[in-house]
């Protein structure tokens, strides 16, 4: 395959596709919808997870695991839940194959029909609270606070690499809580979790809001979420978390005796982030030349390439080196001395471009007389000449000033394409010339929400927590209007 990049400008879809599988991070497999995760695309979604477990326990959660199949009675038991879970769910019904009587190959055994079919799950509310109504009797039990990392199967028409697959990894969290204000501060303190997450992990900006009625999760009273803008301009959810109220708990009769021994039922929220993670951050931050990643989840932060020739050359470069590596791995630091002779320079370092590594040394012949390295960045492809004494230091600023400085163009990105319109043909003409979020005000119906859509295509992405009040009326009917919201054509 070349190695040559679609540019942007000419196609993003086109360019993002190519620019997953030849960074070498997931592929398209045999089974429709679902992606293998290559070791490279895999190494970064472990960076993630441990970011976000590390959170976790540091808020209180403990992990556990739950099955993979949940009965179809569960799902069927929080009504609005299975309504929207219906259309894409994927259904175990028989547990045996055999060899066709007439020599055909192999069929499903119509005689091992399960009992109760089997629902893949598409996320685990179900099975969940039906284990907790064991395992809570009393409020000396609450609160629960539990994660499960797994994968889930949710049929998914349209797919694409990370940003939407039938089956995806993330984690779901799971807590149960003695009050409905309880539950509420844990399902808001989970949004901002994912937030200084994405903002500190992965420089990516985020604007924290709930979401409208009509894009809830199936079953919650309220979702709160993280709206990130991609460099086309098309919005990306990357994470929720949901208030359930008491739904579940009266679906699965999850009741606890309060301190006054009096029974009532348990307040629950969920909430859960995926491997969609990974098509935001390559969306973010990568250019025409491939991925460029952030320090924090780069699983090579610095690459080390000599140029050299023959073997002498080579050792005399490979003894100035391993001590540096040495000193590197010492600082935490993760690093690579790619002395493949397999390969020329010239090829390692459009592989390591392509890949996003942060920094880049080279050391040659006249670098080893002058005790130097040539020292590049990824995100700015700028190159300048180090003494070997003050490397370790540059290495460390340089990793501290990539993060930051990629996070910044990201969010100078993202406020210079929030466009405030007053008016519906001042949207439409937006939407059409100056794609990003448009803030705008909405007389908080769902006919208004759902015409807007129909017309336009762009989706109320967010209330954002943080918009201020702010008196007018609605860019459609006129009605009266609290406070802007923002919408956006998304992924
Ligand atoms: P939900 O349970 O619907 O609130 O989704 C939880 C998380 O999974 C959100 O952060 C979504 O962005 C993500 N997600 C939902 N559907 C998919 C999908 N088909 N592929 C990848 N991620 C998804």
């Amino acid at each position: 395959m070349s190695k040559k990049l679609t540019k942007r400008a000419e196609d993003y879809s086109k360019w993002y596709n190519e620019l997953v599988v030849k960074a070498d991070l997931a592929e398209n497999s045999g089974v429709r919808g679902c992606m293998v995760i290559k070791p490279y695309g895999f190494a970064i979604w472990e960076k993630m997870q441990a970011a976000l477990d590390k959170r976790f326990k540091e808020t209180g959660h403990e992990n556990a695991y739950f099955p993979l199949f949940i009965p179809k009675s569960y799902l069927s038991k929080e009504a609005t839940h299975v309504e929207g879970f219906a259309k894409e769910c994927a259904v175990v019904t028989h547990y045996r194959l055999k060899n066709a009587e007439d020599g055909s190959g192999i069929i499903v055994d119509p005689e091992a029909k399960l009992e109760e079919e089997l629902i893949v799950r598409p996320t685990s509310e179900t099975i969940i609270w039906d284990t907790y109504r064991r395992w809570i009797q009393s409020y000396r039990d609450l609160p629960l606070l539990i994660n499960q990392w797994a994968n889930v199967v949710r049929w998914e028409l349209r797919t694409r690499l990370f940003l939407r697959t039938a089956e995806f990894l993330w984690q779901e969290g799971h807590t149960a809580h003695a009050t409905e204000k309880e539950a509420i501060a844990e399902a808001e303190q989970m949004v901002d979790v994912y937030a200084e997450f994405a903002e500190t992990h992965m420089a990516m900006p985020v604007i924290k809001g709930v979401k409208t009625a009509s894009e809830r999760f199936a079953g919650a009273l309220e979702t709160y979420c993280i709206e990130a803008l991609m460099q086309d301009g098309k919005a990306l959810q990357a994470g929720t978390s949901h208030f359930l109220g008491q739904n579940f708990a009266k679906a699965f009769d999850v009741k606890f005796a309060n301190k006054e021994g009096k029974q009532e039922h348990v307040w629950a929220t969920s909430w859960g982030v995926s491997t969609r993670l990974m098509g935001a951050l390559i969306m973010t931050h990568s250019d025409d030349n491939g991925l460029v990643l952030p320090p924090m989840l780069a699983p090579i932060q610095v690459v080390i390439v000599p140029i050299y020739k023959g073997d002498d050359q080579l050792d005399a470069i490979s003894e100035k080196v391993n001590p540096l590596v040495k000193e590197l791995r010492a600082k935490g630091i993760s690093v690579k001395y790619d002395n493949r002779d397999t390969h020329k320079p010239g090829f390692k370092f459009n592989e390591y471009e392509l890949k996003g590594v942060p920094v880049r040394l080279a050391i040659g012949q006249r670098d080893l007389e002058n005790g130097t390295y040539e020292v590049a960045r990824r995100d700015t492809l700028t190159k300048e000449t180090v003494n070997a004494d003050e490397v370790v230091a540059k290495i460390e600023f340089l990793l501290e000033d990539i993060q930051k400085s990629i996070y910044k163009k990201a969010y100078d990105f993202r406020e210079n394409n929030i466009t405030e319109v007053n008016s519906y043909d001042e949207f439409k003409t937006v939407l059409e010339t100056k794609p990003g979020f448009i803030s705008a005000h909405w007389d908080g119906t769902e006919e208004t929400e759902e015409l807007i859509k129909e017309e336009t295509k762009a989706t109320i992405r967010c209330i954002p927590l943080e918009a201020k009040e702010e008196a007018g009326s609605c860019m459609v009917t006129g009605k009266p209007s609290a406070k802007r919201v923002l919408f956006a054509k998304a992924y």
